[in-house]
């Protein structure tokens, strides 16, 4: 569906309870996903629906299932199965706030590990809706402890996660101790066979619910992601507004509230900046528009709503810092920039979860979205200059300086001090409140670019590297460690120039570093034993298979040394490694 027919909540026939509660948070419009499930679902009707994480289908199954609650009724009628403890606290957590204005609603989170003497208690005290893993729920229909003879909805909730856990099963045993006639929903990002199986069996006539994803190309806009980690969004973004050469920016969030949140945070941090969203007036959001047209406005925080169709030339950046529930509201956010034939950079912030998200982007756009490293503390710093020497061209251009000059010479003469020291001191008291170099809290981040080379094709990589060979060292990001900690135990210890070591990769649990081949067994025995931050580095050849996933992914992140000679990332003797050598391992206690 796309975003200009997509109706309202109100047109949605949900509770008013729901709709007020809508209102509180902030929601705009329903996601596509919202609009096409919430109707079926308020009828009584299944649905076989294919989403993933972050299009807002918690919200899309809770609200109609809250809507049609008997509040009567103290005992579970909601059933939903998630396959991680994490998601069952998220959707409880999002179910609880969906709930607000029903009274006395209870939703209990079940999951393994959880004390069960209290979730027993709670459950004794009834609740209306349960979240949580098929195997604790298992536990308690043995136990007799939970009883689903009254529900009304079942909830399959990531079924493709649930099969590769090995959950399907569990999922079919629970809905045997379900009554026949009660509506059943399932969820998957994706459709392998074992699912569409389930789905064939336990739903009856369900409607269907794909969230396409539309293709488009996008040519004149660079796209890059920053991967959030280590540091809070705001942060993020004000280093990016710092470094960039910025003209005018969108940046996008979710919600009506986080518009006007943003826009302040922004305001008090020193970029001009205002909110845009459907609670304003049609006069007030044409006269932001105009601010943001005639420069006098620099930044305008949007739902996707109130951006739609936006069209000013001066766009240079559109930063996603939610991101958005589909790959056309993807589209249609980062097309108001590139506009009149100009350049435009689109920038999205993916959190670890929403990284499917980012897949089926890249899909859409039949683009590949480049992972971006922060701004350094040098680039911040160069680009402070800069503008300080702007800043003085300028007012040396414009103003009339006769008062200044004549008193820096009385204070020359005065004090018996070089223009150079006066100059520079009054250089410093100028940037004082805001230093032109950042202070020691400004947090490096590892470079985690994933450069032209990294994305192509292994072949043509490897040629050049013929010497070379991969080996998997056992620490990780996880443990703290950065290339020039690897680079300073290998050299030291495997006694090979640091010149020799090549690109290395960090990932979350182990590392990849390219080493001369055939590299003699003394020396590999001997850096099988060598300790960097805690961890042996038990090196052997890469196998060129990674069992985990999330490493994986991590590999579009790799840190690139660069071939032998090159000394990005590591500097001999520009930063001291801190590796340590020592005895067993201690034990933990
Ligand atoms: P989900 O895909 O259910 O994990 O939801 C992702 C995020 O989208 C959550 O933070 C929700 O609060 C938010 N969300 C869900 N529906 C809407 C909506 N209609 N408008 C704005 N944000 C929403």
């Amino acid at each position: 569906m796309s975003e200009e027919n997509s109706p309202s909540f109100k047109d949605l026939n949900l509770a008013p309870a729901l709709l007020k509660v809508i209102n509180t948070v902030g929601y705009e419009t329903p996601t596509p996903i919202q609009a096409q499930s919430i109707p079926p679902l308020l009828e009584g009707r299944d649905l076989l629906g294919q989403a993933q994480t972050g299009t807002g289908k918690t919200a899309a199954f809770c609200l109609p299932l809250l809507s049609r609650l008997n509040p009567k009724l103290k005992v579970p009628q909601i059933l939903v199965l998630t396959p991680t403890r994490e998601l069952a606290l998220q959707v409880a957590e999002a179910m609880q706030t969906y709930a607000r204005h029903l009274k006395d609603f209870q939703v209990l989170p079940v999951y393994g590990g959880q004390n069960m003497g209290q979730q027993l208690r709670q459950l004794q005290r009834g609740v209306q809706a349960i979240v949580g893993t098929p195997g604790r729920i298992q536990d308690h229909l043995r136990r007799g402890t939970l009883k689903l003879d009254k529900l009304s909805c079942v909830v399959i909730d990531e079924a493709d996660e649930m099969l590769k856990m090995g959950f399907i099963d569990d999922v079919e045993q629970i809905l045997t101790h379900v009554p026949e006639d009660h509506q059943t929903s399932l969820f998957s990002a994706t459709m392998p066979k074992e699912v569409l199986n389930v789905a064939r069996k336990h739903l009856k006539n369900p409607i269907e619910i794909r969230i396409k994803s539309k293709t488009s190309t996008v040519e004149k806009i660079t796209q890059h992601f920053w991967q959030v980690k280590g540091l809070h969004k705001l942060d993020a973004l004000t280093r990016i507004l710092e470094a960039e050469e910025i003209d005018g920016m969108l940046i996008f969030v979710r919600t009506k509230v986080a518009t006007v949140e943003l826009a302040e945070k922004l305001e008090a941090r020193g970029f001009s900046s205002a909110a845009l969203n459907g609670d304003m007036t049609q006069m007030l959001r044409e006269k932001t528009v105009e601010r943001l047209k005639d420069g006098s406005l620099d930044i305008v925080v949007a739902t996707d709503v109130a951006a739609r169709g936006l069209d000013v030339k001066r766009i240079s950046h559109v930063i996603n810092y939610d991101i958005p529930y589909d790959t056309e509201a993807y589209i249609h956010r980062i097309g108001r920039t590139g506009r009149a034939g100009r350049e435009g950079k689109a920038i999205l912030f993916v959190a670890p979860r929403e990284k499917r998200m980012l897949a089926a982007i890249e899909r859409a756009t039949r683009q590949p979205i480049k992972a971006m490293a922060l701004p350094s503390r040098k680039d911040i710093t160069s680009r402070r200059i800069n503008l300080f020497k702007e800043q003085i061209s300028s007012a040396m251009e414009s103003e009339d300086m006769e008062f200044f000059e004549e008193l820096i010479d009385e204070y020359q003469s005065e004090y018996d001090i070089g223009h150079r020291k006066i100059a520079a001191t009054l250089a410093f008291l100028l940037q004082k409140e805001r230093p032109l170099n950042p202070d020691e809290t400004f947090v490096e981040e590892v470079r985690v670019e994933r450069p032209e080379r990294d994305t192509a094709p292994r072949r043509e990589r490897k040629t050049g590297d013929e010497q070379m060979q991969t080996y998997r060292i056992e620490v990780g990001r996880k443990h703290g460690v950065e290339p020039g900690n690897i680079v300073g135990a290998i050299s030291n210890e495997g006694k090979i120039n640091s010149r020799e070591i090549g690109r290395i990769r960090l990932f979350d649990q182990f590392s990849l570093v390219d080493l001369p081949k055939n590299l003699s067994q003394d020396i590999l025995h001997k850096l099988k034993g060598v300790w960097v931050c805690d961890e042996q580095l038990q090196i052997s050849p890469d196998s060129g298979y990674h069992s985990d996933t999330r490493e994986n992914s991590n590999k579009r992140r790799s840190f690139i040394k660069g071939k032998p000679g090159d000394s990005r990332g590591y500097k001999p003797g520009a930063k001291k490694a801190t590796f340590k050598k020592r005895g067993p391992k201690p034990e933990k206690s």
